[in-house]
């Protein structure tokens, strides 16, 4: 099924898929596919690394060469 309309964000791309969160519909460069999130939410959830959240999957020390 297709979506006509804008994504809410940049309003500027085709809406690709809606955030499972906050409901609104984002296009594919504002959408999070791991997550089901908008990068909104993300944001809003602490997705910034630099913050020292350690609420990632993998521990702290983890080899930086990995893919
Ligand atoms: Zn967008
Ligand atoms: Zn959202």
């Amino acid at each position: 099924m297709s979506v006509a309309g804008l994504c809410e964000v940049c309003e500027a791309s085709a809406v690709a898929d809606s955030c499972d969160r906050c409901g609104r519909v984002v296009c594919a460069k504002h959408y999070d596919t791991e997550t089901g999130y908008c990068t909104d939410c993300l944001a809003e959830l602490g997705g910034t690394p630099d913050d020292g959240a350690g609420e990632r999957d993998y521990p702290d020390g983890v080899d930086e060469y990995r893919l």
